[in-house]
C-alpha cells in the first residue's frame, strides 16, 4: 500500500499522538510488531491489528515483524503457523526477513528469570495453582504472601535450575516475581511467570519443560526485538503496570517498548473467538476453517472477499479506544464497493422454473449481444442464446400479483434481459396445483428488449433450457442467531446455508476456481475454491446486491 492510501492518519489519533511524542523525544525509528498465537486461524479481528501494526510501521517508515507468540506447548500446531503466514501475505502485507517465534527465546527469557531471581526479584513457589488462585486476594481485599515468598537467592537459583532440570512434576513449583501482594493492581501481585510443563514442544521439542507466562514472557519478547510500539487491545491495559516492571526490572534493554491498547474490533451477529471457531470446526459442525461461513480470513477468502475490501473497511471502522460493535454491512458494503465496476454480469436462475413461448418456432435458436457490465464497456459484451424454452426465476412468477408486481404474471409483460417481451397466457400444474410450468408468448418487434409502442416496467433475468449448465448455488446467511438461552447468547442458524440447484448460461461453462460475478439482480458470486471443477460447478454468494448501509458521508 502506498502511504497516501494509509488512512490510519485519520482515524487512530490517539496512537499518533503518542508515537509522534515519542519521535520529538529520544526515539527515531517505530518498529511494531503483529503478535499471534499459533493456535487456530485467523479472522477479521486479526485483519485489524494486522493492518494497524503494518500500516503503522509504513506510514512512519518503520518495519513490522510477525512473530509467533509460541510459549504455550498445549495448543499449537504447525498448520496454525502456515495459515497465518499465508493470510497475512493474501491481505497484502509483507515482514520481510523479519519472522520470529517466541519459542527461540526460550534461553534468553530463562536468563532474564535467572537476573530477577538474583535481584530478589523472583522466587520459587511450592502453593499449587489453586492455592495461588485462593490466596490473590480480591479488588477489595489484599492478597496473603506466599509462606516461600522470602527465600533465598541461592535457594531460588537451585530450585528455578532445577525446575528447568525436569526434576519436579507438573503443578509441583512455579516461579513468580515478588511485587507486592497488596497492589490495587492484581496483576502485581507476585504473578506466577514460569511454570513447569512436561510436554513437547512444536518447535523446540522437548528441550524444556518450564514454559515462561505469556505476562512474563509477552514484554520480553518485544523488548529483544526492539519494539517501539506494542500495539495491543484493551485487555490488556491492566498488565502494563506488569510488563513495565518486567522489562525495568531485568534492565538490559534499549528500548522500552510503549504498550498502546485500543479496542477490538466486534461485529453483529458473528463470533470472533478462536477457542469458538476450533470447536466449530473440529465438531464438523462447518466445512473447515475455510467455511465461507465463518469469519476467518481464509473464510473470508473463500467466500469471495477481496484483500482490498478487507483492508478498505479496517480503515473505514477505524481505531478507538471505547469498545463497541462493528455492524456486519459494512464489511458488505465494502467488498461491494471493491467488485461493482469490474465484475462481469451475467445470467444465472437459483430457483428455475420452465417458461415455454409458444409462438417461438420449435428447433429454432438465436443468439443475442448482451453487455457484460452496464457501465463499464471495456468489459465488453457477449452472445447468448434464446429459444422457445426459457427458466426464469421462481420467484418472477406470480399467479395472483399484488398491485405494483411489475415482474411476469398471467396477461402481463415483462422484458427479458437483453432479449424480448414476453406475455403470460397461461400455465400448467401438477395434481397438487403447484405451477410446473409457465406459458408466454413473445413479440418479435421487441428484439433486444427494445420497443417504442409500449413500455414495461420490469426485466427480469433468464437462461435458454436447451443450453443451460447445471451449478449449486450456496446462499449464506449469519452462521450465528441470537439465543438467549445460550452460553455465549448465540446458536447456530439452522439456515446459514442454503443450496440451490441452478440453471446457468453456457458462458460460465469453463470457470475456475475463484472467479468471480456478478449473477443479475442476485448479487456477487464466486467459484468455490474448494468444490468448484469441470464436472460440477459451485458458486458461492459473496453478497447480495441490496443493503440498507449508508456510510458516513466522509
Ligand atoms: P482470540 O481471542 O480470537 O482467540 P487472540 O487475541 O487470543 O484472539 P492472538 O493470536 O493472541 O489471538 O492475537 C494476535 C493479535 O491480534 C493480538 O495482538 C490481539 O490483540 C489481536 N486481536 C485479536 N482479536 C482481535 C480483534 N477482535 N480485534 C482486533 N485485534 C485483535
Ligand atoms: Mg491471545
Amino acid at each position: 500500500m502506498a502511504n497516501e492510501n494509509n488512512k490510519f492518519g485519520e482515524t487512530a489519533s490517539f496512537i499518533h499522538n503518542y508515537i509522534q511524542e515519542d519521535l520529538k523525544g529520544e526515539l527515531n525509528k517505530v518498529h511494531t510488531r503483529f503478535p499471534p498465537e499459533p493456535n487456530g486461524y485467523l479472522h477479521i479481528g486479526h485483519a485489524k491489528s494486522i493492518c494497524l501494526n503494518f500500516g503503522l510501521a509504513e506510514l512512519y517508515g518503520g518495519k513490522c515483524n510477525l512473530r509467533f507468540d509460541d510459549t504455550n506447548p498445549a495448543k499449537e500446531d504447525m498448520e496454525f503457523v502456515n495459515s497465518i503466514q499465508e493470510d497475512i501475505k493474501w491481505l497484502g502485507f509483507d515482514w520481510e526477513d523479519r519472522l520470529y517465534y517466541a519459542s527461540s527465546y526460550f534461553q534468553q527469557m530463562y536468563d532474564y528469570a535467572v537476573i530477577l531471581i538474583k535481584k530478589g526479584k523472583a522466587y520459587v513457589c511450592d502453593m499449587s495453582a489453586e492455592e495461588i488462585k485462593n490466596s490473590r486476594g480480591d479488588l477489595r481485599t489484599p492478597g496473603k504472601e506466599s509462606p516461600w515468598r522470602n527465600r533465598s537467592v541461592e535457594e531460588n537459583l537451585d530450585l528455578f535450575e532445577r525446575m528447568k532440570n525436569g526434576e519436579f512434576a507438573n503443578g509441583e513449583k512455579t516461579l513468580r516475581a515478588k511485587i507486592d501482594m497488596a497492589s490495587p493492581n492484581i496483576n502485581m501481585r507476585d504473578p506466577v511467570i514460569y511454570r513447569i510443563s512436561h510436554m513437547t514442544h512444536h518447535a523446540s521439542g522437548d528441550e524444556w519443560c518450564i514454559y515462561p507466562m505469556y505476562d512474563f514472557a509477552h514484554p520480553v519478547e518485544d523488548a529483544i526485538e526492539g519494539i517501539t510500539h506494542s500495539i495491543c487491545t484493551l485487555e490488556f491495559e491492566d498488565h502494563r503496570p506488569l510488563y513495565d516492571w518486567v522489562i525495568r526490572e531485568i534492565g538490559v534493554f534499549d528500548v522500552i517498548p510503549r504498550q498502546i491498547e485500543f479496542a477490538k474490533l466486534n461485529l453483529t451477529d458473528t463470533i470472533m473467538g478462536k477457542r469458538y471457531l476450533r470447536n466449530l470446526v473440529e465438531t464438523k459442525q462447518v466445512d473447515g476453517w475455510d467455511d465461507p461461513r465463518l469469519c476467518t480470513i481464509c473464510g473470508i477468502r473463500r467466500r469471495g472477499y477481496t484483500p482490498s475490501s478487507i483492508r478498505n473497511f479496517c480503515e473505514m471502522i477505524g481505531v478507538a479506544k471505547a469498545n463497541s460493535v462493528v455492524d456486519v454491512q459494512q464489511l458488505e458494503y465494502c467488498i461491494r464497493e471493491d467488485l461493482k465496476n469490474d465484475t462481469p454480469v451475467v445470467m444465472a436462475v437459483l430457483d428455475p422454473i420452465k417458461v415455454t413461448i409458444t409462438n417461438y418456432p420449435e428447433g429454432k435458436s438465436e443468439l443475442l449481444p448482451v453487455t457484460n457490465h452496464p457501465d463499464n464497456e471495456a468489459l465488453g459484451e457477449r452472445m447468448v442464446e434464446f429459444g422457445r424454452e426459457i427458466y426464469i426465476e421462481r420467484e418472477d412468477f406470480m399467479e395472483e400479483p399484488p398491485k405494483k408486481y411489475f415482474r411476469l404474471s398471467p396477461d402481463k409483460e415483462v422484458r427479458l434481459k437483453g432479449a424480448y417481451f414476453i406475455k403470460c397466457t397461461g400455465v400448467k400444474k401438477d395434481e397438487n396445483g403447484n405451477i410446473t410450468e409457465i406459458l408466454a408468448t413473445y413479440d418479435p418487434e421487441t428484439k433486444g428488449g427494445n420497443c417504442t409502442t409500449r413500455k414495461v416496467k420490469g426485466t427480469i433475468h433468464w437462461v435458454y433450457a436447451d443450453k443451460a449448465i447445471d451449478a449449486k448455488v450456496n446462499l449464506y446467511e449469519n452462521l450465528v442467531i441470537p439465543d438467549e438461552s445460550s452460553d455465549n447468547g448465540y446458536s447456530l442458524n439452522p439456515d446459514s446455508l442454503k443450496v440451490c440447484d441452478a440453471k446457468l448460461e453456457p458462458y460460465l461453462k469453463d470457470v475456475k476456481p475463484m472467479d468471480r460475478f456478478q449473477f443479475m439482480r442476485l448479487g456477487y458470486f464466486i467459484a468455490d475454491s474448494k468444490h468448484c471443477t469441470k464436472d460440477e460447478l459451485v458458486f458461492n454468494r459473496i453478497v447480495s446486491l441490496k443493503s440498507s448501509f449508508k456510510p458516513a458521508k466522509a
